[in-house]
C-alpha cells in the first residue's frame, strides 16, 4: 500500500486513469469518427423516432410528476435550504426513485429516455429536487447496480430503492477531486477474506446526508502486475445503518441550497465481500462507465432550463418598454433572444441525440456523453447570463424580494446560482476536454505511439511501424477528399445542406489538424492542452451542427418547419466559432500566456495586489440564524 499522505505524481495519476479507461470501443461512434476526420452522418441520420408505446407507458408518471411540480414551492426550498419530507414522500409514492428500476423489482421500468425527460421536467422547476433524484438514479446505486450488479444484489437492493430508499455516489475525497489517484479511503480485507473494512472520508457526497445506501469507491490492496504493485480501486455497496458510517458535516453551497450533500466518514465499517460491485479493482472503471451514461441527465436538464429561461426572456422582452420600444426590439437584446433560442434548440438536439444513441445498445457513447455534458453546461451558463441581463436589475433580485414589493417573483437569480455547479461536477469542463482529447487521439495513439515512446522495445517499434505504414498512406490522402466538396451534396437537407457540407469538410480538416499537431509535438502534445482543447472544441461544434441539422430536418418532415430557422442560425454561429478556432489552432499567444501565468504563480506580480483585504484572511465563523449549522462536529449533523 502507498503511504496515506502521498500525493500522486503526474505519472501515477495518468497510470490510474489509463488503467480505468475502457481500452476497447464497444461500438460505433459518430464523434470518434469526427476526430478521425470522418463525417459518418449515417450513424446519426435519420434521427431515431420516439417509441409511442414508451411515451404511453410513461404518461401516468409524467402527469403525476407535472401535477406535483405545479405545487412545489421552490422559493421556500431555496430560502430554508430544506426539501420538505412531504415532498420526498410524494415523490416516493409516485415511483420517482425507481424510474428505471425494472418492474419485476417494483420500479417503474421506464426507459432511459423517459427518465431523462422526467429529470428535465423537474429541472425546469427546481434544481435541488433534480439533484436529489438524479444523484440517486444517474450516478447513485440504481445505475451501477443495473449495469454491474449480481442477481442477488439486484434482488436485495432494487426493491428497497424502488420504494424510495435514497442512494449516493461517493467517489470524491479531500485530495481526490478530478484526480482519483489520490483516493485514500481504504478497504482492508479481514483475515477470513469474507469482509472488507472501510476507513476514511468522502467529500461532497450528494444525497449523502439522507441516503440509506452508498456506492463507495475505496482503495483495496494493490495488485501485483509484472512484479510491480498496481493501485486497486474497488466499488462497494454500503448501508448507512451499518456501524461506523457517519455523516460528519452537511455542506452548503452557492446554489442548490437544499442539496443533501455532506462529508461521510467510514470508521471501521465492515462490508461483506458480496457487496463488491463488479469485481475487486474494477471500481474506478465502474465509476467512469456509470458516469458515461449518468452524465446524459445534465445536458437534458440544462436544455430544459434553457427553455424555461427562453420563455421568461421573450415574455419579459416584449412586456418591458424602455426608450420607446419593448426591450426585445432593441437590436442588442434581440440578438440575445435569437441566440438563446437557437442555442436552446441545439442543446435539445444534442441531448436527444445522445440519449437515443445510448439506448441503441450497439453504440459507444463515451465521447458523445462527454461532449454533451461539456457543451450544454457551457452554453446553458451563457443562456442564464443572457437571461439575467435581459431581466436587468430584476434578474439580480431574489424572487422573495420581488414578491414582497408586488412584482412577479421570477427566480432568475436562483437559476444562476443553481446552474453554476454544472460546469464542475460530473466531470469539470477541463476534465471533459482532457477526456475527449484522450479518446479523440486514441486511434493514432494505438497505431503510432510505440514508435515515438522512448520506453518501447525494438519489436514494439517495428510493430508500430508496420501499423503506421498500413494505416496512414491510405487514411491521410482521404482526409483531403470528401462529399462536402461536391456541390449539392446533402441536398435532402435543403437550406441546411450547406452547413453539413461545411461540417464534412471541416471534420476532415480537424482529422488532419490533429494529425499535424501530433507530428509537430510528438508525445509532448499531451502537454499542449490549449491546442488539444481547440481540437476538442471544433469536434464538439461539428457534432452540434450535425445533431441540430438532423433533428431540424426530422422535425420539418413532421410539419415543424420553423425548426429550420433555429438550426440555420445555430449553424452560422457555430461555423464562425469553428473558423476562429482553426485560424488560431496553435495559439499565437499560448506561449506568452503561459509565461505570465508562471510569473503570477510565483508571486512576481503580487505587487499589483496592493490596497485590498485578502480573501485568504481567517474567516469569521457565522452560523445564520434559523439555518442548520454547518459546523464540523463529529456525529452532530445539523439536519432535520
Ligand atoms: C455541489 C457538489 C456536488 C457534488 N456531488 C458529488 C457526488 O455526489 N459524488 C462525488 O463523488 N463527488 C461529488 N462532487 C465532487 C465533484 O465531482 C468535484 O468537485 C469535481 O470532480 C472536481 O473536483 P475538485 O472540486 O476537487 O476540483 P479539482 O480537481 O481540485 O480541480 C480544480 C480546478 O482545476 C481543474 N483541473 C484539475 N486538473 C486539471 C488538469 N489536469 N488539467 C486542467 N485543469 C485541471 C479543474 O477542472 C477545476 O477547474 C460534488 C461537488 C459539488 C461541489
Amino acid at each position: 500500500m502507498t503511504d496515506s499522505t502521498h500525493i500522486a505524481s503526474e505519472q501515477e495519476a495518468r497510470d490510474v486513469a489509463e488503467a480505468a479507461r475502457e481500452a476497447d470501443w464497444s461500438g460505433a461512434s459518430f464523434a470518434r469518427d469526427i476526430y478521425l476526420g470522418k463525417f459518418s452522418l449515417d450513424l446519426i441520420h435519420p434521427a431515431a423516432k420516439e417509441d409511442p408505446a414508451e411515451i404511453a407507458r410513461a404518461k401516468p408518471f409524467m402527469d403525476a410528476l407535472r401535477e406535483f411540480l405545479g405545487r412545489v414551492d421552490s422559493d421556500m426550498i431555496d430560502r430554508t435550504g430544506e426539501i420538505p419530507e412531504e415532498y420526498i414522500n410524494e415523490l416516493r409514492a409516485m415511483g420517482a426513485f425507481g424510474i428505471k428500476i425494472p418492474t419485476e423489482y417494483g420500479g417503474l421500468g421506464l426507459s432511459y429516455s423517459s427518465y431523462v425527460k422526467a429529470i428535465a421536467l423537474v429541472t425546469s422547476k427546481d434544481g435541488s429536487l433534480t439533484a436529489l433524484l438524479s444523484a440517486h438514479q444517474s450516478i447513485g446505486l440504481p445505475q451501477p447496480l443495473k449495469l454491474f450488479g449480481t442477481d442477488e444484489q439486484k434482488k436485495k437492493y432494487f426493491p428497497r430503492m424502488a420504494k424510495g430508499a435514497i442512494s449516493a455516489f461517493a467517489l470524491t475525497e479531500t485530495d481526490a477531486g478530478s484526480d482519483p489517484a489520490n483516493l485514500r479511503l481504504t478497504a482492508t480485507p479481514t483475515a477470513d477474506g469474507k469482509h472488507f473494512v472501510l476507513n476514511g472520508e468522502k467529500l461532497w457526497c450528494t444525497n449523502g446526508t439522507r441516503a440509506e445506501l452508498f456506492v463507495v469507491m475505496a482503495k483495496s490492496p494493490d495488485a501485483i502486475v509484472r512484479g510491480k504493485p498496481r493501485r486497486q480501486i474497488t466499488a462497494f455497496i454500503v448501508e448507512k445503518a451499518w456501524p461506523g458510517v457517519e455523516v460528519v458535516h452537511r455542506c452548503r453551497f452557492m446554489g442548490l441550497k437544499a442539496l443533501e450533500n455532506g462529508v461521510i466518514r467510514f470508521n471501521n465499517v465492515k462490508v461483506p465481500r458480496e457487496n463488491i460491485l463488479w469485481g475487486e479493482g474494477k471500481g474506478l472503471k465502474l465509476a467512469l462507465i456509470t458516469l458515461n451514461t449518468g452524465r446524459l441527465t445534465l445536458p437534458a436538464s440544462v436544455a430544459s432550463g434553457g427553455k424555461a429561461l427562453l420563455e421568461m426572456s421573450r415574455t419579459w422582452a416584449m412586456e418591458r418598454v424602455q426608450w420607446g420600444a419593448p426591450i426585445g426590439k432593441h437590436e442588442a437584446v434581440a440578438q440575445k433572444i435569437a441566440s438563446m433560442a437557437s442555442n436552446t434548440f441545439a442543446m435539445e438536439c444534442i441531448s436527444a441525440l445522445t440519449v437515443a444513441l445510448a439506448e441503441r445498445g450497439d453504440y459507444d457513447i463515451r465521447l458523445e456523453a462527454a461532449i454533451a455534458k461539456m457543451y450544454n453546461t457551457e452554453h446553458g451558463w451563457r443562456i442564464v447570463d443572457d437571461a439575467l441581463q435581459i431581466r436587468g436589475g430584476r434578474g439580480y433580485e431574489t424572487a422573495d424580494s420581488l414578491r414582497a414589493r408586488g412584482e412577479r417573483p421570477i427566480p432568475v437569480e436562483r437559476a444562476m446560482r443553481d446552474s453554476r455547479i454544472n460546469l464542475i461536477f460530473e466531470g469539470s469542463s477541463e476534465i471533459m476536454r482532457l477526456f475527449i482529447a484522450r479518446e479523440a487521439v486514441d486511434h493514432h495513439f494505438k497505431t503510432a505511439f510505440a514508435l515515438v515512446d522512448p520506453k518501447s522495445s525494438g519489436s514494439e517499434k517495428w510493430a508500430a511501424l508496420a501499423r503506421v505504414m498500413s494505416f496512414y498512406p491510405r487514411w491521410y490522402p482521404m482526409r483531403w477528399i470528401g462529399r462536402g466538396q461536391v456541390p449539392g451534396a446533402y441536398g435532402e437537407f435543403g437550406q441546411l445542406a450547406g452547413h453539413l457540407r461545411f461540417a464534412e469538410r471541416h471534420s476532415r480538416k480537424l482529422g488532419r489538424a490533429l494529425f499535424h499537431a501530433m507530428l509537430r509535438y510528438g508525445p509532448k502534445l499531451e502537454r499542449r492542452q490549449l491546442v488539444l482543447f481547440r481540437g476538442v472544441d471544433i469536434g464538439a461544434e461539428l457534432f452540434a451542427i450535425a445533431a441540430t441539422c438532423v433533428r431540424a430536418h426530422a422535425l420539418a418532415k413532421e410539419g415543424r418547419s420553423e425548426a429550420i430557422a433555429l438550426a440555420d442560425l445555430f449553424c452560422r454561429e457555430s461555423r464562425r466559432r469553428i473558423n476562429k478556432l482553426f485560424d488560431d489552432f496553435y495559439g499565437s499567444d499560448d506561449g506568452a500566456m503561459f509565461k505570465v501565468a508562471l510569473q503570477v504563480l510565483k508571486g512576481e506580480h503580487a505587487w499589483m495586489e496592493d490596497g485590498i483585504i485578502s480573501m485568504l484572511a481567517e474567516p469569521t465563523t457565522v452560523v445564520p440564524s434559523g439555518r442548520p449549522t454547518t459546523e464540523r462536529k463529529a456525529g452532530a449533523v445539523g439536519i432535520a
